[in-house]
């Protein structure tokens, strides 16, 4: 098998899910008082990592107590139904806005299947399974999981999806942030630099809430940043100040595409590829740029997405009347 999982501090290790490729996507498995929280599932194909993982710190299914994808979009949430099957001891935490998603999946997936087509979707997600109500858990901005004595604090976090949740974790002074603190392959990174962007797939992008939410997550002033995409960081100034100005100028490049309506999506994915690119450049990452662009090619297209998307949204609020219907 390959390598699978990293060690971090504090009890968490990190399992490679293995969507498309290693690297792009992560697990979070937090071990206390031999039991055991995942954070995130990765995919029905992830499935056998995380069993592989447990088996490697001697732990089985049964030690695991709770399952806790930050949002539903399926590279995080695709196993969960599966994971719940093999771990018949755990519960699932999950968002109000999420919860429905997962006990009846048949929209989700229809949703995702019309947007992939059918044998892409098999491959990158296999299957979902529906989740039993009664082993969901449901965490309001605020709640907190007592995990063994770990106490875990969850932060509604809006702005790549409107059910999207962090969790704090005061244990390690760390944050798992999903996807709302961008992405960071550590592929792009050198020993110095993180090269790191944000995330605005569709449907739910919304710039002011994700600058909102990401300076929630500073104010708990956070040693570790735990990234879905992929692993651990440190936040710096620097990074900080490249993520918010990098949400600022995918905003700025799809309202220069605007007009025209058609081909727009192109438009804006070539041009963030080229911004891209150009600040990997900048950073002097360890891939080449021939490497690099590789590897950004799924997120601009669906960074490009999720723009239009957004200017759809725009659009309809500047048309409709701002006479309030209350
Ligand atoms: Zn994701």
């Amino acid at each position: 098998m390959k390598k699978t999982i990293t060690h971090l501090s504090d009890g968490i290790t990190l399992i490679d899910a293995h969507y498309t490729d290693q690297g792009i996507a992560g697990i979070y498995m937090l071990v206390h008082a031999s039991k055991v929280t995942l954070i995130e599932t990765g995919t029905s194909h992830s499935v056998a990592y995380v069993l592989a993982a447990l088996e490697e710190l001697k732990l089985t299914p049964d030690d695991v107590e709770y399952i806790i994808p930050t949002h539903i979009h399926l590279d995080h949430a695709a196993g969960a139904g599966h994971l719940l099957d093999l771990c018949l001891q755990a519960q699932l935490v999950i968002h109000p806005r999420g919860a429905g998603h997962l006990i009846n999946p048949e929209k989700l997936e229809a949703g995702t299947i019309a947007v992939y087509g059918e044998e892409k979707y098999r491959k990158l997600y296999g299957a979902l399974k529906p989740i039993n109500e009664q082993r969901i858990i449901i965490a309001k901005d605020g709640f907190e999981l007592d995990f063994n004595g770990r106490k875990l604090r969850f932060i509604d976090t809006p702005g790549h999806a409107l059910h999207h949740f962090c969790i704090y974790d005061p244990l390690s002074n760390g944050v798992f942030t999903g996807d709302t603190f961008g992405i960071a392959y550590k592929q792009l990174a050198n020993s110095n630099n993180d090269f790191i962007f944000p995330s605005t797939t569709p449907v739910h992008f919304d710039p002011d809430a994700l600058l909102e939410s990401i300076d929630k997550i500073l104010s708990l002033q956070p040693k570790y940043i735990y990234l879905t995409h992929f692993g651990m960081i440190k936040p710096t100034k620097k990074n900080v100040s490249q993520l918010t100005q990098c949400i600022k100028t995918f905003v700025t490049i799809a309202k220069e595409e605007k007009n025209p309506i058609e081909d727009r999506a192109k438009r804006i994915e070539e041009k963030l590829m080229l911004y891209l690119l150009e600040q990997y450049h900048k950073t002097q990452g360890n891939a080449s740029l021939e490497e690099a662009k590789k590897l950004l090619q799924m997120d601009c297209h669906l960074n490009a997405q999720g723009l239009d998307i957004w200017l759809k949204r725009l659009a309809k609020k500047e048309n409709s009347p701002a006479i309030s219907t209350v």
